[in-house]
């Protein structure tokens, strides 16, 4: 069944407790997917400045090579020119939706392989290190603007650091340009580093905020299930691609029977609690894409889509049949129940889902006029 995206109680045992999804800035896995989802699609816009920035730094910096080295012109420039060429490859790559999950890991990739060719120039010029080393600093320095994720900032500025150590190192470079070189890099680093936890921990703050005020508008906090409003949007939404699609859909429209009886019998605690279960019993008769939602009170409605009326009617009596055959525990109580239920199907001629809702909501008094525990079709 089609929950809530942030449902707080949609992994919930029956009864228990609602549990946060989110506490403090952990997040249960499929809320941290779709933090991590957002914070990649938020990095892109910089992602893509950063490409283009890069690139026009790189160019640039040709100017300075020849300068300083004009016998290796054609080598300094055929690295630039590769570089450039990279990143400036990256801005349509990174337009592609199937790409955006593998960004935590290309962004380092891809500034690993910057700094390397920056180390490669430096090594071919004759100031070499004591002038070029701003070039893997500003690597550095981007990484918590373009990185998504604070792990992937922390690899990107530690490879900042390693690759022209390395290059270093192969080139047997005097001590005194290692230990000015990495004067900087390491600051830099270090700085780069908080820079992006301290971003990394502002954004799950912000995260659970949007999650909290998402989960308010669009969830029914008693039941877990989808609010009326946020029903009725995902309804329509529905509606549209049926018709785009020219499939079937059907609603089912539930109103529990007697129940003013259940709150007389069990308070209205205990009433809360059998609303509270309602949709855990009926989730499994329910496909994945099926949507429910509480309309109000003991008023729910689901939505099918790729259903036609037959379908309807027997995913609802389906349903009748399971809730008429168990109980819900209240307390020391078993509370028994039933429902009555209204189907109706999509016509080419209702203008909206509220045409569709009106001829289930027909078909459910239809059903409670005939003697409850039924279902109609509209
Ligand atoms: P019928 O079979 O005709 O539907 O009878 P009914 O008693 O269910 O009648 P009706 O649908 O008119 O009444 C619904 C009752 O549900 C009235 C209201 O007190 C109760 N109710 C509505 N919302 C809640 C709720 O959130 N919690 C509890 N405990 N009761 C609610
Ligand atoms: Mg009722
Ligand atoms: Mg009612």
């Amino acid at each position: 069944m089609n929950r809530p995206l942030l449902n707080p109680t949609a992994t919930q045992p029956v009864g228990a407790k609602p549990r946060p999804h989110v506490r403090g800035r952990t997040f249960d896995a499929a809320t941290e997917a779709i933090f991590r989802q957002r914070r990649i699609e938020r990095a892109l816009p910089t992602i893509r400045f950063g490409c283009i920035g890069a690139s026009i730094i790189f160019a640039a910096f040709f100017l300075r090579d020849r300068y300083l080295a004009p016998d290796r012109e054609s080598i300094t420039l055929t690295i630039r020119l590769v570089v450039c060429g990279f990143f400036l490859l990256l801005v349509p790559v990174t337009q592609i939706a199937g790409f955006h999950r593998l960004i935590p890991y290309f962004v380092p990739f891809a500034s690993a392989f910057a700094s390397a060719c920056v180390s490669l120039i430096c090594t071919l010029l004759p100031s070499g290190f004591d002038i070029g080393i701003g070039g893997p600093l500003l690597v550095i320095m981007a990484a918590p603007a373009v990185s998504p994720t604070a792990m992937s900032a922390i690899v990107m500025c530690l490879l900042g650091v390693a690759i022209p150590n390395l290059a270093m190192l192969a080139t047997g470079q005097p001590w005194l340009t290692v230990f000015s070189t990495n004067h900087y890099l390491v600051m830099g680093g270090a700085l780069s580093m908080g820079i992006a936890i301290l971003l990394e921990r502002d954004a799950r703050r912000a995260f659970s905020l949007e999650v909290e005020l998402e989960t308010a508008a669009t969830t029914d906090p008693l039941t877990g299930v989808f609010n009326r409003r946020r029903f009725l949007d995902l309804a329509e939404a529905e509606v549209a691609r049926a018709r785009r699609y020219g499939h079937a859909l059907s609603v089912i429209m539930f109103d529990l029977d007697h129940f003013k009886q259940i709150n007389d019998r069990h308070g209205h605690h205990g009433g809360d609690q059998v609303l509270r279960v309602f949709p855990s019993r009926i989730d499994k008769h329910l496909r994945r894409n099926d949507t429910l939602g509480r309309l109000g009170g003991e008023e729910f409605a689901i939505v099918l889509p790729e259903t036609d009326r037959g379908a309807a009617v027997a995913a609802a009596e389906r349903v009748r049949a399971a809730i008429a055959a168990a109980t819900i525990p209240v307390g020391s109580t078993a509370v028994a129940l039933t429902l009555s239920a209204g189907c109706a199907e999509l016509a080419p001629d209702d203008p909206d889902f509220d045409a569709l809702l009106r001829r289930a909501d027909a078909a459910l008094y239809r059903a409670k006029r005939a003697g409850r525990n039924r279902v109609e079709l509209g």
